[in-house]
C-alpha cells in the first residue's frame, strides 16, 4: 500500500459508517451507494406531443437527416394513455386531455378529462410525486411556458374536480364542457375544500414554481380580500416577474415566477392553415409555402432553457436529499389547438434546448433521472405534397382538413394537415400513444419499451425510492 491508498484507507475507518456510504472502501463504482447521492427526476412534458408533432418539428428545425437533442436521448418507449368516463369509471375513454394525462403522470391514477389530481365518483384526491417527495424531504419544482395554473402544471399542484377551477372567481362554475362533473363548487373552502388551484398554489410548498399566469395570481382569493399573490408572498413565497430579476434571484426560500399575464408568448409565428378550394381549372388552389418567423415578443419572458437552468441551480444547491422537477412546453398543444405549426414548432425547440441542459445535468449529476414524454396525442398529420393518386394537371386530391405549408431546412415543402373536428377554431386531441425517452447517469436504469402512462409516475417513485 503507497501512502496515498494508506491515507485514504485511514481517512475511510476513521469516518465509519458515513465514510463508506460517501463511498470509501473500494474502486467498484457501485460502492457510491444509493444514500451517498441526492436522488433527482426531471420529467420534461411536452404537451400534446406524438411522433406526428416531433417529425413536424424535426423536419422544420434540423432538417429530416438530423437529429433533435430529443432523438438523441439513449432510451425511448411508448405510453398507453387511459382515460375513464366522468360517470361511469367503468367505461373506458380513447382520448385524453391535459387534465387527465397530467394526473396519470403526476400521481398514476387514472381519472376522466377535465379532472385535476382527483378521480371520479367522490371526487378523492389522489397524492402526486412532488407532495410525495416533499413529504420525504426532497425539494419540488414546477416550470412550464403556460400559466402556472393550466392543466399540467396543475396536475402537479393541485387537487380540483375540474381545470376550470382556477380562481376563486371561478369556483361557482359548472363546466359546459365536462357535463357530468359535479364542478368546483365542492372545492371551495367554504365547503371544506382545498379551495381553486390558484389559492392551492398560493398556499402550497413547491419550491420553485415558474411560468405565467400574472391575471390569475391578480384574481382575489375566497376569504381575507388579498390576492393570490400577496396570499403566495403571506406563504413564504418571494416573487419575481422578469428574466433579470429570475437570475439575480440568489435562492434560500419558495420562489414564484410569473413572466406574463397568461401563457408566455411563443418563439415563432407563422401562417394559418387553410382549407384549400378548387381553382378555376379545377386544381388545387394551394396556400404559399413559407418559413416561420421570430416572434419579437418572445424577448418579454424567459425561455424555457433560462426558466430551466434557474430551476436545477435552485433545487440542486445545498441538497444533499435531491429534488423532483416537472418540465413543461405547454404550447406544442396549444399551436395545434390554434392551427399554429409555426407556434408549436417553436415550443419544440425550446424543448429541445430543456432537454440538452436536463441531460448535462444528469451527466454531472448522478443518481438524475430525466423522463420525457407527452401527456397526450395531438391532431398535426403530416401529408404528401403530391398525393398517391394524383395526376398532376389533371386530378390533384388534398385534404379535406386546415393545411399550411412550411419551408423547412431541408428546403422542401412540408405540409401540415388538421382534421379533427368541423369547429373552424379548435382541433382536439388525437388517442395515439405518446412516446417516453430516459436518460440517467446511473448506467442500471432502463427503460421499458412499452407502459401504461401511469407506470411514469410509478417509475419516478421507484427512483426516489418512495
Ligand atoms: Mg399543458
Ligand atoms: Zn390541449
Amino acid at each position: 500500500m503507497n501512502s496515498v491508498a494508506r491515507g485514504v484507507a485511514i481517512a475511510c475507518l476513521s469516518a465509519g459508517v458515513a465514510g463508506m456510504m460517501a463511498g470509501c472502501g473500494g474502486n467498484d463504482a457501485h460502492s457510491e451507494t444509493a444514500q451517498s447521492l441526492p436522488r433527482n427526476v426531471i420529467l420534461i412534458i411536452s404537451d400534446g406531443t406524438d411522433d406526428q408533432m416531433i417529425t413536424m418539428a424535426r423536419n422544420y428545425l434540423v432538417g429530416a437527416a438530423g437529429m433533435l437533442e430529443l432523438d438523441k436521448l439513449p432510451m425511448r418507449g411508448a405510453a398507453q394513455v387511459l382515460t375513464i368516463n366522468e360517470q361511469d369509471p367503468s367505461i373506458v375513454e380513447y382520448v385524453a386531455d391535459s387534465s387527465n394525462g397530467g394526473t396519470s403522470l403526476a400521481a398514476g391514477a387514472i381519472t376522466s378529462t377535465g379532472r385535476i389530481g382527483t378521480i371520479p365518483q367522490g371526487d378523492a384526491d389522489v397524492q402526486n410525486i412532488l407532495e410525495l417527495a416533499k413529504a420525504q424531504g426532497y425539494r419540488t419544482g414546477v416550470v412550464t411556458t403556460a400559466k402556472v395554473t393550466d392543466a399540467t402544471p396543475a396536475a402537479f399542484l393541485a387537487h380540483v374536480n375540474s381545470r376550470m377551477c382556477d380562481t376563486a372567481a371561478n369556483m361557482n362554475a359548472n363546466p359546459m364542457s365536462f357535463p357530468a362533473n359535479p364542478g368546483c363548487l365542492p372545492d371551495k373552502k367554504a365547503n371544506g375544500g382545498k379551495g381553486s388551484i390558484v389559492e392551492q398554489i398560493a398556499d402550497g410548498n413547491a419550491d420553485v414554481v415558474l411560468g405565467g399566469g400574472k391575471t390569475v395570481f391578480g384574481s382575489t382569493v375566497e376569504a381575507g380580500g388579498m390576492t393570490a399573490l400577496e396570499s403566495a408572498q403571506a406563504n413564504g413565497f418571494t416573487y419575481v416577474s422578469t428574466e433579470a430579476e429570475l437570475t439575480a434571484y440568489a435562492g434560500g426560500g419558495k420562489l414564484l415566477g410569473l413572466f406574463a399575464n397568461s401563457d408566455l408568448p411563443l418563439r415563432f409565428t407563422g401562417p394559418t392553415p387553410v382549407l384549400i378550394t378548387d381553382g378555376p381549372d379545377g386544381l388545387p388552389v394551394l396556400p404559399e409555402a413559407v418559413e416561420c418567423a421570430e416572434n419579437p415578443a418572445s424577448a418579454n419572458a424567459p425561455s424555457l432553457a433560462v426558466m430551466t437552468t434557474k430551476a436545477l441551480a435552485l433545487l440542486s444547491k445545498g441538497n444533499d436529499k435531491g429534488f423532483v422537477l416537472m418540465i413543461e412546453n405547454a404550447s406544442s398543444d396549444k399551436g395545434s389547438h390554434g392551427h399554429n405549426p409555426c407556434g408549436s414548432i417553436g415550443e419544440m425547440q425550446q424543448l429541445d434546448e430543456a432537454v440538452a441542459i436536463a441531460r448535462s445535468f444528469a451527466k454531472k449529476n448522478r443518481e438524475t433521472l430525466l423522463l420525457v414524454t407527452s401527456d397526450h396525442g395531438g391532431p398535426v398529420q403530416i401529408v404528401p405534397e403530391r398525393s398517391l393518386i394524383a395526376m398532376p394537371g389533371f386530378y390533384e386530391p388534398y385534404s379535406v382538413g386546415y393545411v399550411a405549408r412550411l419551408i423547412t431546412k431541408d428546403e422542401a415543402v412540408m405540409r401540415i394537415n388538421y382534421a379533427t373536428n368541423n369547429s373552424g377554431f379548435f382541433e382536439e386531441h388525437t388517442g395515439v400513444n405518446v412516446p417516453v425517452y430516459a436518460d440517467s447517469s446511473n448506467l442500471v436504469y432502463t427503460l421499458k419499451p412499452y407502459m401504461k402512462q401511469t407506470e411514469v409516475f410509478t417509475e419516478m417513485k421507484k427512483h426516489l425510492q418512495l
